[in-house]
């Protein structure tokens, strides 16, 4: 059967791969720990499993749901969005509910991009801004990450032509694969470019609040102007391990929410609303779980950059999100160490290439493991000579 063009042109789903290579191992009986993926191992806190609950017995929502997100749920963001950003956003008109934050993410292009249009994503990076795309037909202009540029892009270094041709931009910070986090002057420099060329400027904020060491992460929303040209891509996911229900928004200006509302509508016919009441627990909730849950990954990551440093390799402790982005030793690539570390000691990390050519030379290690798997990982790390 002949594969679309569109994709054809999308490189293999990486966790794909490594699901695979778990699965061969463990059928020989291997105990494989895998630091792969990003998925809280904490379940969901008691207090929206309870929402939950009462809300699948009303017989209203077992109905199609508002496409844009119920207005409950659409006010309960806004809610946070004063409380946590003190931003203030019209319910009606600037905020949308997702079916999870990647499905909008992957939307918006559609939305946007015609076909040739530029997009500037950056690498490495979360891999569907680049897919998303390519299937809108666009044209992903990559904006190294570099270490020396603490994993912010250099705007500078962009071409003039490419900037007046470039329809939208991603950003994603604090960021996934690199654990970087953006100062205001960067997020301030970002939406004077994208005035500047008229870019439409989208920011993932998936781990707004998965911080560290009393690092608090803005909203794009919340630097003057954002709202001409910005939207901010937000996740019940991380933050209230919530990744199986499926629930996101996005917020900021109105035509762009618009225009994604247009590509929804005739997609998909919205998220089911006691998801959507869970979601309001989640969102107004007591938000101690959130704190309990970061001091856990704390101590992780406290445990894995200590693990590595003693084995001499040098890594940086980041302020946000729950992954160690790691620098491989001289003489590996990023694969053949995440493959060192399968074979020698069925550790499972991320190469880093699977998020782009500049995640190349690093390998990204999850949090999101159990301690105790988490320390008997970072014992046969110990074990291996590199
Ligand atoms: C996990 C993640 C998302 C997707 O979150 P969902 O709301 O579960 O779809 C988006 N962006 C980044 C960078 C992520 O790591």
């Amino acid at each position: 059967m002949e594969r679309a063009e569109r994709i054809k042109k999308i490189p293999p789903y990486l966790f794909a791969q490594i699901d695979k290579k778990i699965a061969e191992l463990k059928s020989k009986g291997i105990d494989v720990i895998s630091l792969g993926i990003g998925d809280p191992d904490l379940p969901t806190p008691p207090n929206i499993v309870e929402a939950m609950k009462k809300a699948v017995e009303v017989k209203e929502y077992h109905r199609y749901p508002d496409y844009e997100g119920s207005l409950e749920f659409r006010e309960a963001v806004s809610t946070y969005y004063k409380n946590r950003f003190n931003v203030s956003l019209d319910p009606r008109s600037e905020v949308m509910a997702l079916i999870g934050s990647k499905e909008g993410i992957a939307h918006i292009f559609l939305a946007f991009v015609n076909p040739g249009d530029y997009v500037l994503i950056p690498d490495p990076a979360y891999p569907v801004y680049k897919t998303a795309a390519i299937f809108a037909g666009g044209i992903p202009y990559t904006m190294p990450l570099l270490e020396e540029n603490n994993f912010l892009p250099d705007f500078s270094k962009i071409d003039e032509e490419i900037l007046k041709k470039a329809k939208l931009m991603f950003l994603c910070y604090p960021n996934n694969p690199t654990g970087a986090v953006a100062s205001e002057e960067f997020f301030m420099e970002a939406i004077e470019l994208a005035k500047k060329y008229d870019i439409i400027l989208c920011h993932d904020s998936a781990y707004a609040e998965i911080t560290y060491d009393g690092y608090k992460a803005p909203s794009i929303l919340s630097f003057p102007g954002a709202k001409d040209i910005a939207v901010e891509f937000g996740s019940l996911s991380k933050p209230y391990r919530m990744t199986g229900w499926r629930i996101g928004y996005a917020v900021g200006n109105s035509e762009i929410i618009q225009g994604l509302g247009i590509v929804k509508t005739n997609v998909d016919s919205g998220q089911f609303t006691a998801i959507q009441k869970a979601g309001i627990e989640a969102l107004l909730g007591p938000q101690d779980s959130i704190k309990e849950m970061n001091d856990i990954f704390k101590k992780r990551r406290d445990l894995v950059v200590n693990t590595l440093r003693e084995i001499g390799i040098d890594v940086k402790s980041p302020k946000a999100t729950f992954y160690i982005w790691v620098k491989v030793p001289e003489g590996y690539s990023s694969s053949s160490f995440a493959e060192k570390l399968i074979e020698q000691a069925a550790v499972v990390v991320t190469p880093g290439s699977a998020y782009g050519e500049y995640g190349e030379g690093y390998v990204r290690i999850s949090l999101t493991t159990p301690d105790h798997r988490l320390m008997e990982a970072m014992e046969r790390i110990k074990k291996i000579s590199f």
